[in-house]
Parts: structure tokens; C-alpha cells; sequence
């Protein structure tokens, strides 16, 4: 199957003048062709940055960024500003929580998403443009008198399926969502996943899901990592990884959601706090909240490992060494 992104010892840290935020460390995992990728983990996990530092969209003055990824074949920590033009929102595009405050509210839909197409597609004709935004608009489900409207005109919801409808604008081969529908009530969360599904089965689409809710990747994703203070906890196929978690991290988060089926299940959750990014430590990094933590997990770093059914994880408790 066609590899479409291949992270190996991925970091990111972001440099500031008296400290240094280790945010992202050492990640690889590789996602291929259709695959759509759950990213999930608490608050301050590194999940937006790695999304980020992927589109190179952090200050280069302010982050640094080490390791291999590779998309589609080429390294997009190694690609200059002018050859990273041509692949972002053309081949790899996202959408975050906020980017519908990133439309111009002097200006009508219509023209605003028209501008972005024609960076692009500076060629195209009226008829051509018109015709692709129409068919995008109808793609997320929204009707043509839209085009004419003014952002203060629109709901979250519609607002936010124009965001969806430009990041889509240029057919991506990667699409990011950071925690895009959050923001919006249960009801249009769930239509506008259900069009998401529907859009990338007809357009060939890979998706990255960033998200805090559990619920949202087993319906809308393959695949799941697990991320915790920077860290790649587990990785796996979301009917393995839902049913039979491995890892503790992984474990506690599951028990923190109201189960999938609708059971009522008692909530656990996980005590404690996400450690000082700003620190490195020995060990895992999960061991102060862990209660299976010995003085091993303590002292030293778990090895990846890659299980059966394509599931990796980092712990002790697996692999059988001691
Ligand atoms: P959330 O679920 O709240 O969106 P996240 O998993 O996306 O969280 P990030 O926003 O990637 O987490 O943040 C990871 C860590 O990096 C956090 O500790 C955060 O405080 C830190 N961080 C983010 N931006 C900066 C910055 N510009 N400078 C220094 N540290 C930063
Ligand atoms: Fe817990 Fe040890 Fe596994 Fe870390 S390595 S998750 S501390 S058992
Ligand atoms: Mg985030």
C-alpha cells in the first residue's frame, strides 16, 4: 500500500529565550493511502504541534524541528519555503478548531474562497472557478446561496464546513483536522463527520483526526495514536486498540470516556498532572501516574515495540526483557 506519510525520531521543541518545551518526542509512525489516523491525548500532549511543525507552520526562529517526514516521498522537514508552497493546502491541507475566524468578514464567501483557488489555478476561468466552488460547497454540504453571504450570515456550523470546503479546495492528498468540529454542537459535529466520510471515500483522501473524544475516532477512524506529554504511547488499528489497549496510558484514557456501546460504565479516569514539558527525564514518562510503575519503568526508557496486528507501544509491562 502507498505510504503517505512516514514520521521516523520526529521532534519538536519549541526554543524560547529561557526555556526549551520538549513538545514532540521521538515519533515515528508511518499512515498509508485511505488510512484515516486518530491522534488522541490529554491537553498539552503535542498533538497540535506535531500537526503544525507537519505543515512547517511554527516559527522557524522559535521551534526546532528534527527527524524524518516524509511525505509522499519527500522530507518535508528538508523542503525550502518555495517547494513547501506547492505541497501545502494543495497536497496537504488542514483545518483547525478556529479557522473560521480566519475569513475576511468584509468580504462575501463566494469571492474569499474564489481568491484562495485562484493562487493556485491562476488560469482558470470564471465558469471553471465558479463550477469547482459550487461543487465544493454542495460537498459539505451547503447550498449555492452561500457564495453571496458574509461570514456574520453564517452559523458556527456552516462556517466551519466553508473552512472544511477550502481546505478541500486543491483535493488534497493529506487532510488534518485539529479538533475542527470541537467547537460545534453534538448534532452538526456529527453531520459534518458523516459528510467528512462520505467526501474522502469519493476524493481518495488520507485524514489525521485530532481530537479529545474517543467517540469521534471509533466512528470516523482506522487508525489510533495515542500521544502523552510529546510522547507516542500506542498505535494501532482503532477495532484493536478500542477493544484490548495496551498500554496503561491508553488504558485510563478508555476509562475517562462513558463507554462506546452506551453502557454505563464507572469513569476512572487518570489522577495527576502531565509532567514539565520543559524538563527531560529518565525513564517513561508516564511512570509518576501509573500504577503499574516499578523502579525499571523509572529508570529506564521503554523500547518501541511492534506487536502483532500492527499495534506498537512503548512499556515494560510488553516485550518480555527485564
Ligand atoms: P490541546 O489538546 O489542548 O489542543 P495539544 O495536545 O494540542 O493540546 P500542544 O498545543 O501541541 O498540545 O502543546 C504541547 C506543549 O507545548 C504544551 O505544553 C504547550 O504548553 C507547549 N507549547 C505550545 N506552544 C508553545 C510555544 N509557542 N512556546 C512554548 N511552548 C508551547
Ligand atoms: Fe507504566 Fe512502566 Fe509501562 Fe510506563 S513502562 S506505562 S510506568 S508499566
Ligand atoms: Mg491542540
Amino acid at each position: 500500500m502507498e505510504s503517505i506519510l512516514d514520521l521516523k525520531n520526529f521532534n519538536v521543541t519549541y526554543v524560547n529565550k529561557h526555556k526549551s518545551v520538549y513538545a514532540v518526542k521521538d515519533i515515528s509512525f508511518k499512515i498509508h493511502k485511505g488510512d484515516s489516523l486518530g491522534i488522541v491525548g490529554e491537553s498539552g500532549s503535542g498533538k497540535s504541534t506535531l500537526a503544525m511543525a507537519l505543515l512547517r507552520l511554527l516559527p522557524e526562529r522559535s521551534t526546532k524541528i528534527s527527524g524524518v517526514a516524509e511525505f509522499i516521498g519527500r522530507d518535508l522537514t528538508k523542503l525550502s519555503e518555495e517547494e513547501l508552497k506547492k505541497i501545502r493546502w494543495n497536497e496537504l491541507s488542514v483545518v483547525f478548531q478556529k479557522s473560521m475566524n480566519s475569513l475576511s468578514p468584509v468580504h462575501r464567501i463566494g469571492t474569499q474562497v474564489e481568491d484562495i483557488y485562484k493562487v493556485h489555478h491562476p488560469k482558470a476561468t470564471k465558469k471553471e472557478i465558479f463550477d469547482r466552488i459550487s461543487s465544493l460547497l454542495e460537498l459539505v454540504n451547503l447550498s449555492g446561496r452561500v457564495y453571496n453571504l458574509y461570514p456574520h450570515e453564517l452559523s458556527g456550523g456552516m462556517l466551519q464546513r466553508v473552512s472544511i470546503a477550502i481546505s478541500l479546495i486543491h483535493n488534497p492528498k493529506l487532510l488534518v483536522m485539529d479538533e475542527a468540529t470541537t467547537a460545534l454542537d453534538v448534532v452538526t459535529q456529527g453531520q459534518i463527520l458523516d459528510e467528512v466520510l462520505k467526501m474522502e471515500k469519493d476524493l481518495d483522501m488520507t485524514r489525521i483526526m485530532i481530537t479529545h473524544d474517543m467517540s469521534v475516532v471509533a466512528t470516523s477512524c482506522n487508525k489510533v495514536a495515542i500521544m502523552y506529554a510529546g510522547e507516542l504511547m500506542e498505535i494501532g488499528y482503532v477495532k484493536d486498540v478500542l477493544k484490548e489497549p495496551l498500554h496503561p496510558y491508553t488504558k485510563g484514557l478508555l476509562s475517562s470516556f462513558p463507554s462506546l456501546k452506551g453502557d454505563k460504565l464507572k469513569l476512572e479516569g487518570i489522577g495527576g498532572f502531565l509532567p514539565d514539558l520543559s524538563k527531560l527525564y529518565d525513564g517513561c514518562v508516564f511512570a509518576p501516574r501509573c500504577k503499574y510503575a516499578t523502579d525499571k519503568c523509572r529508570r529506564d526508557k521503554p523500547a518501541k515495540l511492534e506487536m502483532k496486528d500492527g499495534r506498537n507501544l512503548s512499556c515494560h509491562l510488553y516485550g518480555g526483557e527485564e
